[in-house]
């Protein structure tokens, strides 16, 4: 067990470090400017997409430098700016898409002019995705779409979506699936917000009412679209990102313990029972770095891992909702205040904000019964249920 980077891993974690030190200070002004600029720094490295090939505008980095550049950008707070583009719409075009639309799709992914939104789910279907029943019927040159997709994140603002649709209702459920690219324009679709218990607009219900989508937006072959919404490129999926995280709010919370231990602003100067939690989750979150070393080096080794990324995704997003769940005891009636504004809120709110917040990731990605089942079949060997 050897947790050091070899020389030429060490030479590009440098490079990273050197690059944020340059270009980022801290956090990025405010507004869609900042965001722009910086998303042209990451673009001129290639680090927008960097497990893209350099000929659409990644860095074609290996497993190994992804996951040194996830960590370094986690441990630096530094935002990537990928998106569902960048993380599912891309790399499924690089693979199976036209040369049409690669060249129409991929540059605008990657300088951020599109925003593209994921329709999977469906009321009827989200853990057992393949049973979806949203229909395209081909009618000439366009297929004709009737249905309802839920849950869709950003198709407020979603320029185009990728789709799953039923294009052959009597084959067995995983065969009779076309993949879809929709632009969110076209005459029938009608997006209904959802709100989440923040109270924020996230997520939305779309709708599809005898929607035109030209045949040649269609990717893959027609009802293999269940094979090619599983494509990836060879992506790092360690989860260090969120582990890291984790470390950055211990370490806020220690601190503002520190602060304010003598003014009755948190339990923990006079419970120790919270005290004593505090150090649990500390514990857990250095459990789940290992847990994601462990992912990585599967990776690096040219090994996929199965189970144990089950279990890491399992285990870092209930963490999230421990630490967030310690978090607000620990600022007492504090801990009740969501609204940063509020001159009363402690931690401008964050610990409050990421218990309501943190109920959706163990739903979003695979729910937490999901993941479970998966160790329970592939990690223990137990029968299914
Ligand atoms: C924040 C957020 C954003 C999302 N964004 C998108 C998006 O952009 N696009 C999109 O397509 N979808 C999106 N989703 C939907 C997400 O993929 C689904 O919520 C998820 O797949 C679960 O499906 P479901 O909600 O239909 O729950 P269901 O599958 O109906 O599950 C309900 C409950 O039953 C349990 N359950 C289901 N099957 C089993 C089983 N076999 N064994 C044991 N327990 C089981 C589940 O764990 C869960 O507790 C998002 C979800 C969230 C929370």
């Amino acid at each position: 067990m050897d947790f050091r980077d070899t020389p030429p891993q060490a030479a590009f974690r440098a490079e990273v470090r050197q690059f944020l030190r340059d270009e980022f200070s801290g956090e990025l002004e405010p507004g869609a400017a900042g965001m722009a600029a910086w998303r042209k720094k990451l673009v001129a490295r290639g680090w927008v997409a960097p497990a893209w090939p350099k000929e659409y505008g990644g860095a074609a980095l290996g497993v190994m430098d992804q996951f040194i550049l996830n960590e370094e950008f986690a441990e630096a707070r530094a935002p990537q700016v990928g998106g569902l583009g960048v993380a599912m719409a891309g790399p499924t075009l690089i693979v199976h898409g036209t040369e049409e639309q690669k060249q129409q799709h991929l540059p605008r992914i990657l300088n951020g002019e599109v925003i593209w939104c994921q329709g999977f789910s469906e009321p009827g279907a989200g853990s057992d995705l393949a049973s979806l029943q949203t229909r395209a019927v081909r009618d000439g040159d366009d297929y004709v779409v009737n249905g309802q997709k839920i849950w869709t994140s950003m198709a407020q603002h979603a320029h185009w979506m990728f789709m799953l649709t039923r294009t052959d209702p009597a084959a067995p459920k995983h065969r009779g699936i076309t993949y879809l690219l929709v632009d969110m324009k076209s005459p029938g679709i009608t997006v209904r917000p959802l709100y989440n218990m923040a109270d924020r607009h996230d997520f939305n219900e779309v709708f599809f009412d005898n929607v035109r989508v030209p045949a040649a937006n269609r990717v893959g072959e027609e009802n293999m679209g269940w094979y090619i919404g599983t494509t990836t490129l060879d992506f790092e999926r360690s989860n260090i990102g969120t582990v890291v995280g984790h470390m950055h709010t211990l370490r806020s919370l220690s601190k503002y313990v520190a602060e304010h231990r003598d003014d009755g602003r948190t339990t923990v100067a006079w419970d120790r029972a919270v005290r004593m939690e505090l150090v649990d989750r500390y514990v857990e979150a250095r459990v789940g770095r290992l847990m994601s070393y462990r992912v990585i080096s599967m990776q690096a080794q040219g090994r996929v891992p199965n189970y144990e990324a089950s279990m890491t995704k399992l285990y870092s997003s209930e963490l999230t909702q421990r630490i967030a769940g310690t978090g607000v005891k620990l600022l007492g009636l504090y801990g009740q205040i969501s609204s940063s504004r509020s001159k009363h809120a402690a931690m401008k709110a964050r610990p409050t904000k990421q218990y309501l917040y943190g109920v959706a990731i163990t739903i979003g990605g695979g729910t937490s019964e999901i993941q479970r089942n998966i160790v329970a079949g592939r990690g223990l060997g137990l029968p299914h249920d």
